[in-house]
């Protein structure tokens, strides 16, 4: 098992470890005295995994209930907290007792933005079990639910007490889910770690995927660390983010998974920024080569005219402007800020 330490605020660890999953209870009591436990996850996961946890969880002295709610995005909402709310409060969840979320990126942020707000915060903690919520979104203490209006509108920063991780999880993990993880691991090694790139070249990821979540998860951690509230260097994660949101959103949010839009947001981003000299030339040809070897895109068939229509109203916009993160080579990068005016322009056309 591996240890990542995170010191930000409220100071938690990220374990890392094959096997974790059926010691969960074990690993989870040492972070709480919580006589109540209550798992979150959706309807995928919970045949999956949810009898293991509960019985770990039971094997360590909790008291526990159990909440499933449909999995998808489209459950990303407060309708859905509220039940959840429901549940906690059937289950007499008290403000020392403690919320473990079993699942994806949706499963996480929704059970964290309930965990933040039940009697003005209980403890949680993350079982994240696709690539995408190893590598990024169980860690950070970001929580949220969409709003019909967009998605993660409403949130929290709430840090989990305790990350754990089981690559075995994986197994059971459709291809498609598996893709939508590498956009993220790629975009690692493209802001910050040439050596994590370099190995995503040289080997199958898939075949070392324990190690390239522990080279993700540590990266992550140092830009949290210095910027846990999202007002400066975190910018950098966002590589790619920019035009991926804005094809989501063109995509209406199906077909096109988170992954695959952040690989060809960062794709699109980077032949510009090579045209322009701002990145190091070769670069957009080595990410392309990556990305098509993960199964990624690295274009879109929307015209750059409609993509930049929607970057502008991308909700990491700041007064007239948008911060783009650019590359100046393969792991390392920028955050330049581009006028909406001067966006046509700079991006040429
Ligand atoms: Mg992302």
């Amino acid at each position: 098992m591996k240890k990542i330490h995170v010191a930000t605020g409220r100071k938690y660890d990220i374990l890392i470890g094959r096997g974790l999953l059926d010691n969960a209870g074990g690993l989870i009591r040492t972070v709480t005295k919580a006589l109540r436990a209550v798992v979150v996850s959706d309807s995928n996961v919970a045949p999956l995994y949810a009898e293991r946890v509960i019985s770990s969880l039971k094997e360590n002295g909790f008291e526990t209930g159990l909440f499933v709610f449909p999995a998808g995005e489209s459950s990303k909402r407060l309708s859905t907290v509220e039940k959840m709310y429901d549940r906690f409060f059937e289950s007499d969840l008290t403000r020392t007792d403690i919320v473990v979320a079993l699942g994806g990126g949706v499963t996480g942020d929704m059970a964290g933005f309930a965990s933040a707000t039940y009697l003005r915060g209980i403890d949680f903690v993350q079982i994240p079990t696709t690539l995408l919520a190893q590598v990024d979104s169980s860690v950070g203490g970001k929580t949220a639910v969409d709003l019909p209006s967009g998605k993660n509108l409403v949130g929290a920063f709430w840090q989990p007490s305790l990350v754990i991780i089981d690559p075995d999880t994986l197994l059971t993990l459709p291809e498609e889910f598996l893709r939508d993880g590498m956009g993220e691991v790629v975009k690692y090694g493209c802001i910050r770690s040439l050596p994590l790139f370099e190995r995503l070249e040289g080997e199958n990821a898939y075949d070392i995927i324990d190690e390239v979540i522990y080279d993700c998860v540590s990266i992550k951690r140092d830009v949290v660390e210095h910027d846990e509230r999202d007002t400066g260097e975190r910018a950098i994660l966002n590589f790619g983010h920019t035009f991926g949101h804005a094809l989501e959103k063109l995509h209406n949010y199906s077909g096109l998974t988170h992954g695959e839009a952040v690989a060809a947001g960062a794709a699109i981003l980077t032949r510009i920024a090579e045209r322009k000299g701002v990145t190091e030339k070769g670069t957009s040809d080595r990410l392309d080569a990556l990305l098509k070897k993960y199964g990624l895109p690295t274009d879109s068939e929307l015209a750059l005219a409609d993509i930049l229509s929607a970057t502008r109203g991308d909700k990491k916009s700041t007064g007239k402007g948008i911060n783009f993160v650019f590359l100046d080579r393969i792991g390392s990068c920028f955050v330049k800020k581009i006028e909406i005016s001067d966006m046509a322009a700079f991006f040429g056309n």
